[in-house]
């Protein structure tokens, strides 16, 4: 493989030290990857600095057009790098080419948004517009499931709103977006978009920076609350995508024969390490035992495997931190429910965890309280649909939440009263650049995508005109 290099101004460097990326599927070292320090992390900083006042003067146009030749140049190598995401990130090849496509649209849709001018009054002696004006250096903070979307997602809202961009990929999987930044290097000016690497341990720095005007961040609560405290220093401003714990409603009325398999497949996807994932599912009494049954039985047909291999419905768990927080909630989980599906952990290196399903569980159990993160999906019963509300709502989270019902408009009034920041009825995860999405509650802070993403990296700038 060839070598992978921090991108500081303009230039593709070798990091001040190495670190090894472990492929979790075969839990074999799959690359020597640069690791920055303090010194390096700076210099990224003061590049991104100085790009800043030409980059801001840049007109809309001129920025799309260079943003659109990275979305075309990912595009051409997509099949290489759907290559290198699944064998750092554990995917099955069909689900990074889904993400790798999403950049691809992200990087367009994204930078076809432009935040205009505003009259916000026109009268015989007054005007008021409302300008936007961009921050200065954002920091991109990734996490490790999607790091590629999401990383599109940061630097073009970033970018496109006239900022410049220090961004920091998560420490097991930077590879696809090193590789990436040599695309963005090839297209845009020295010191615009600045990447670099750590182990876990420059986050604080780089989030406590003066020069950083901005941080955009993704990853769990409990970073995203350190983030807040660091960027007190200087009253940075702050997107936070944060942890969540999305539960999904089925009404009495669905068919359960649709509805299982996209309950499945929703909190599945990626071995469930996706914010957005299922993470609890609440159907009526009636119908619990069929689809407790139906989704056992998806379980017990997954074929797990490494997701390299033609066939693959699910790859390992991404990490051996993640792996074994998820291996001990699951023993846990042995005394507080009945597991009619997986449970168990086939032999070999990799991190796999084959798909379980838990049923009999109590609401005050630590997997239907917390964030798994894994492939382990608690399902509950309910009898009264008030009272479900109320324990969906019982949570710090409020990322997403889905209603299922054969009456949409019956379903929309329980959505109406889900306190989280997306609520999907009869699907799932469905997400448009256009469209702006955030937490609740401890799920975050702001939104990402959309105009409202957008102005979240822009300052208002009123201008009053007396006539
Ligand atoms: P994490 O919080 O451990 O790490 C995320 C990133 O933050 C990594 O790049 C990490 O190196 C960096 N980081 C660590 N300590 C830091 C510090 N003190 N200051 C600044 N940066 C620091 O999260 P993770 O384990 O990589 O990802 C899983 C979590 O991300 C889950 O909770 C998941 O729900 C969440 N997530 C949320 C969304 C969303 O849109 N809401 C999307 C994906 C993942």
């Amino acid at each position: 493989m060839e070598a992978f290099n921090l991108l500081i101004d303009g230039q593709m460097k070798p990091g001040a030290m190495t670190m090894k990326i472990t492929n979790p599927a075969t839990g074999k070292i799959l690359a020597e990857c640069p690791r920055a320090d303090e010194r390096q992390l700076n210099d990224a900083i003061a590049a991104a600095k100085r790009a800043f006042p030409a980059w801001a003067k840049t007109s809309h146009a001129a920025k799309r057009t260079m943003i659109h030749a990275i979305s075309d140049a990912l595009a051409a190598r997509l099949e290489e790098f759907a290559q290198l995401l699944t064998s750092e990130q554990g995917k099955p090849l069909h689900e990074t080419k889904k993400e790798l496509n999403g950049a691809v649209a992200i990087l367009k849709i994204l930078s076809n948004l432009e935040l205009e001018d505003k009259v916000l009054k026109d009268t015989k002696t007054e005007k008021v517009i409302r300008h936007r004006t961009p921050l200065g250096v954002v920091a991109t903070i990734t996490p490790w499931n999607v790091p590629m979307s999401l990383l599109a997602v940061k630097m073009t809202s970033a970018l496109i709103t006239g900022n410049t961009v220090v961004a920091k990929p998560a420490p097991t999987t930077p590879l696809s977006s090193l590789r990436f930044a040599e695309i963005c290097n090839a297209h845009l000016p020295a010191g615009v978009f600045n990447m670099i690497t750590d182990a876990n341990d420059l986050g604080d720095m780089l989030t406590s920076h003066p020069d950083i005007a901005k941080i955009s961040f993704t990853g769990s609560t409990a970073t995203g609350k350190k983030i807040v405290r660091s960027a007190a220093s200087s009253l940075k401003r702050l997107t936070l995508e944060l942890g969540g714990n999305d539960a999904a409603i089925v009404l009495d009325d669905a068919d359960l024969k649709t509805v299982a398999p996209k309950l499945f497949a929703g909190a599945m996807a990626n071995a469930g390490q996706i914010c957005l994932a299922i993470k609890r599912v609440y159907v009526h009494e009636s119908q619990y035992d069929e689809l407790c049954g139906e989704l056992a039985k998806l379980a017990d047909a997954t074929i797990v495997d490494d997701g390299l291999k033609q066939g693959t419905q699910m790859g390992p768990l991404q990490n051996k931190m993640q792996y074994d927080k998820v291996r001990a909630l699951i023993e846990e989980t042995r005394h507080e429910g009945n597991i009619v599906a997986g449970g168990t952990f086939p032999e070999g290196p990799g991190y796999f965890i084959r798909p379980t399903i838990v049923r009999d569980i109590d609401d005050r159990a630590r997997l239907v309280r917390e964030e798994q993160f894994g492939p382990v999906l608690p399902v509950l019963s309910y009898t009264n649909i008030d009272d479900v509300i109320e324990r969906v709502n019982d949570t710090e989270y409020g990322l997403g939440a889905t209603v299922w019902s054969a009456d949409s408009d019956r379903a929309l009034s329980v959505a109406r009263q889900i306190d989280s920041g997306t609520v999907w009825i009869n699907t799932h995860m469905m997400l448009h650049p256009d469209i702006p999405a955030g937490g609740a509650k401890e799920s975050g802070m702001g939104v990402e995508m959309g105009m409202e993403g957008l102005a979240e990296h822009t300052q208002d700038h009123i201008l009053y005109i007396v006539k």
